[in-house]
């Protein structure tokens, strides 16, 4: 960690871009619908390319006052410089992939991570002329073997989904910085409340808005990209605008309400999460369990140094998972089946390893095998919501007891 006294996330998170001395003097940020805004005629040029520092609000795809509230408070937090807000997690990492790599370019990108991003650099990356290569980001020699005079950005997903493996944060920064590339990492399953990838070292910290930021009932999309100024004003005049993935001030208008109590609700998670954590180790139905808190996670020491907060997700492995996913799909009630996570209620969902490796993944045969080693034939992932952890845990035990 840098040496800089930590930020007071707790207060920064409700009044960072939320100045009541602008505007109409509101207490609680309004939403700015608006798609445009008046111009003078002596003042607009019309094109991306004009656009500077202090440019007037235009056209809400350029930007938006709520949305640019979002950004200064997220921004804020994470210790960058700027933020640029995007219509999804994945409109943000798109946008960084092609605004930071061009044909003849070479990615170096966690071999596990989330699935869309993967599909992402297997199957459209190529087209581009862009090559890739799939590494466990866990493992720092094998990330400094995969770099080559073309490789441009080193990418990175801690934890990853869906096997909650870490990434070490500050060793990808030196490799990145000795070899003159550039550092990105997708916090989005850490959060802010555990780790700010930029003060160790990163150029860019990624979050998918859609989980914990929104959190909640999970009723809104968004994704971010923050770093140093100058990048942030490059990937809004080229990508945000003509790629077109911007945020919705109502979505943005969710977010920055929802971040008055992310520090909040990353305690609540954690502390349910360490209850189903330890029923789950102790269950006689259970292979294993995969949890950054937990002394059994393989990397436990480095998500102590790197991660404040251990977050909200946990995943497990049982014999059979098949029938298991099945069973819980069927009979649990106060836990949802069902995809995302970060949301105020608790989720699991079923991914067997074969059916990931063949959509999403392509893992080598070496790689294939140490995931297996993690989770075998299929990962229960579990996003740990806000509920009583007596109810979270009954509920499992009840379906568990019986499987
Ligand atoms: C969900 C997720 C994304 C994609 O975000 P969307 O908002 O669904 O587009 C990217 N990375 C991680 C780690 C995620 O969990």
């Amino acid at each position: 960690m840098s040496d800089k006294p930590a930020p007071d996330l707790r207060t920064l998170a409700i009044h960072a871009g939320e100045d009541p001395s602008e505007g109409l003097g509101e207490v609680a940020p309004s939403i700015a619908m608006s798609t445009s805004f008046r111009a003078h005629p002596d003042g607009v040029q019309f094109s991306a390319e004009a656009l500077g520092e202090d440019s007037p609000f235009f056209y809400t795809r350029w930007g938006n006052p709520t949305v640019r509230q979002l950004e200064e408070k997220l921004a804020a937090l994470d210790e960058g410089e700027d933020a640029l807000c995007f219509a999804s997690g994945m409109a943000a990492i798109s946008a960084l992939l092609l605004s930071r790599l061009k044909a003849g370019d070479h990615l170096v990108i966690s071999d596990v991570c989330y699935a869309g991003v993967a599909e992402l650099v297997h199957k459209s990356l190529p087209h581009y002329g862009i090559s890739v290569s799939c590494v466990d980001t866990g493992n720092l020699q094998a990330v400094r073997e995969a770099l080559r005079p073309q490789t441009r950005l080193i990418y990175a997903e801690t934890p990853a989904n869906p096997i909650l493996r870490l990434a070490d944060i500050a060793g990808l920064a030196e490799i990145a910085k000795a070899a003159g590339v550039e550092l990105a990492i997708d916090s989005t399953l850490a959060t802010v409340v555990a780790t700010r990838p930029l003060t160790l070292g990163a150029n860019y910290v990624i979050h998918s808005l859609t989980k914990y930021v929104c959190g909640h009932g999970g009723d809104a999309l968004g994704g971010v990209v923050i770093g140093r100024e100058k990048a942030m004003a490059v990937l809004r005049q080229g990508p945000l605008i003509h790629l077109g993935g911007c945020i919705s001030p109502f979505n943005a208008w969710l977010c920055l309400r929802s971040l008055h109590t992310l520090e909040l609700r990353m305690r609540a998670h954690q502390e349910n999460a360490f209850w189903v954590a330890r029923f789950l180790e102790q269950h006689s139905r259970v292979a294993r369990v995969l949890y950054p808190g937990l002394p059994s996670h393989p990397q436990h020491e480095l998500a102590r140094r790197q991660m404040a907060n251990f977050s909200g997700m946990v995943s497990f492995s049982a014999a059979d998972g098949a029938s298991l996913a099945r069973k819980l799909a069927e009979g649990l009630k106060t836990v949802s089946y069902a995809v995302s996570m970060g949301k105020s209620k608790t989720l699991v969902f079923y991914i067997p390893t074969d059916d990931l490796q063949e959509s999403s993944f392509k893992l080598s045969p070496d790689a294939l095998a140490s995931y297996r080693d993690w989770t075998g034939e299929g990962c229960f992932r579990m996003s740990i919501g806000l509920e009583s952890p007596e109810a979270i845990v009954g509920d499992l035990a009840r379906v568990l007891d019986a499987a």
